[in-house]
């Protein structure tokens, strides 16, 4: 499937060549390795250790033979440790989320906040927004990427920002009815708690101004995409980011064609690797991705391991690449008596019975010898207990035969798992408690 005609790019260099593309990427690419190694002492020290220096690249392959970046790098060097330029020339700071530990820090040059502004300019043009646009930014605003990311971009394309960030649900509804947004930038899972609200409310949330909302930041399926879609009479676009790499606006779906996410590959250099033994996949095969950016400046990252699962497709209709929507981090995988799980599999079990919502949380115990997992879910509507327990029944057999794994499935009445105001936590894991 080729861009429809109206996906028009937000600049020329979105529309380059392969050719042009690689080009690019190789200038790019040996100017941050050398910028790195020049300047930030730990990576002058990675390489000297993995007997490599910038001057042995000379094709993008060549990358393979440096050093990865890792989370712990990162930590161990808390918080400015990786900055390759003097702080008076950091312009700002923000810090992961801190999902799965201790956050890590990343700072930007007014030459970076330029660049991520036009990215997600960029975005929110693939996602079919326009100059003129209103956008309600629901994202956490503060030292997490989301909002402040999605803020200047959005005046970058020429929008009217809303800066509503993440909570008070309440008042994301009474804004999005006064102030009549064509977009909402908001995590999905956030999306489905407004969504419950117009329904608490008793309003038909189809009835909005809204007509896209551009949804990242945590792990999401096809299911909930249609639940999304469906409920709230809009289209659900898909963003990706991290901010060890920028931030929200490293690769973004097009509206026009949706599959897959196109990797703003201009300023961000993409492999996958087996997350195992660290070896080069080719483009098709599923990994983790691991990004070189190659152009930031305050924080160049070299080879960092997302953790992040996907494989990367050709480029439709452009010469940059896509990845598949992202399957789960490895650090989110389940190991259920020897059975991998990705939260994301059990959503997308869940989705195909209409009866259940999209709201569910997963607790890992190990009571005894075995590992148990006890899938808690919502029901759309209240039920009696005998159709309870048959949904309860239906949803461990699909469970048990698309995903491989027995589990203990606990139908929940409408509204029992508590919702996300930002990225959901999807996990309650016991055994490790249990264990010691
Ligand atoms: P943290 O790692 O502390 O959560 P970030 O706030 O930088 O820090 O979050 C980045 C992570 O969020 C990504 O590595 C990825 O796991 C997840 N993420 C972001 N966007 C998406 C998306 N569109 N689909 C799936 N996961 C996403």
């Amino acid at each position: 499937m080729s861009l429809r005609a109206d996906a028009k790019p937000f600049d020329s260099a979105e529309t380059a060549s392969i050719e042009e593309l690689r080009a690019l990427q190789l200038a790019r690419l040996r100017d941050t390795l050398s910028r790195t190694y020049e300047r930030v002492p730990h990576y002058r020290a990675k390489f000297d250790a993995g007997g490599v220096h910038p001057r042995d690249l000379n094709s993008l392959a060549d990358l393979a033979n440096f050093p990865f970046t890792t989370k712990e790098d990162l930590r161990q060097n808390y918080p400015f440790g990786m900055f390759a330029v003097p702080m008076d020339k950091v312009s700002r700071v923000h810090a992961s989320s801190g999902t799965t530990g201790q956050p890590t820090v990343v700072g930007y040059t007014q030459g970076d906040v330029g660049t991520w502004a036009r990215l997600i300019a960029r975005s929110i043009r693939a996602a079919g927004g326009k100059p003129g646009d209103r956008i309600h930014v629901a994202y956490g605003y503060g030292l997490f990427t989301g909002g402040l990311g999605l803020h200047y971009g959005a005046e970058q394309l020429g929008c009217t920002v809303i800066p509503v960030g993440g909570g008070f649900t309440e008042r994301q509804v009474q804004l999005i009815r006064d102030f009549k947004p064509d977009i909402i930038a908001v995590t999905p899972s956030y999306l489905l708690a407004i969504a419950d609200e117009f329904d608490r409310r008793g309003i038909n949330a189809r009835d909005t101004s809204l007509r896209i909302a551009i949804c990242g930041a945590e792990p999401w399926t096809e299911g909930m995409r249609d639940e999304i879609e469906r409920r709230m009479g809009l289209q659900a676009v898909n963003l990706y980011g991290l901010s060890e790499v920028i931030g929200p606006g490293v690769a973004q779906e097009y509206a026009a064609s949706k599959g897959g996410l196109t990797i703003w590959e201009d300023h961000f250099l993409p492999e996958i690797i087996d997350p195992e033994t660290g070896a080069v996949l080719p483009d098709g095969e599923e990994g983790e991705l691991v990004f070189t950016s190659l152009t930031k400046e305050a924080m160049p990252i070299v080879r960092y391991r997302t953790r992040d699962l996907t494989r990367l497709l050709p480029g439709n209709g452009r010469a940059m690449r896509r990845i598949e929507r992202i399957k789960g981090r490895s650090d989110d995988m389940l190991i259920i008596r020897g059975v991998n799980v990705f939260p994301s599999q059990i959503e997308g079990v869940l989705a195909t019975i209409p009866e259940l919502a999209p709201h569910y949380i997963l607790e890992v115990s190990r009571p005894a010898q075995l590992d148990e997992l006890e899938v808690i879910v919502e029901t759309r509507l209240v039920l009696g207990a005998d159709a309870e327990a048959a949904l309860a029944r239906r949803a461990e057999h699909l469970i048990k035969a698309l995903v491989g794994v027995t589990s203990n499935v606990r139908v929940a009445q409408p509204g029992a798992v508590e919702r996300s105001q930002g990225k959901a936590r999807r996990i309650i894991d016991k055994r490790s408690k249990e264990r010691s």
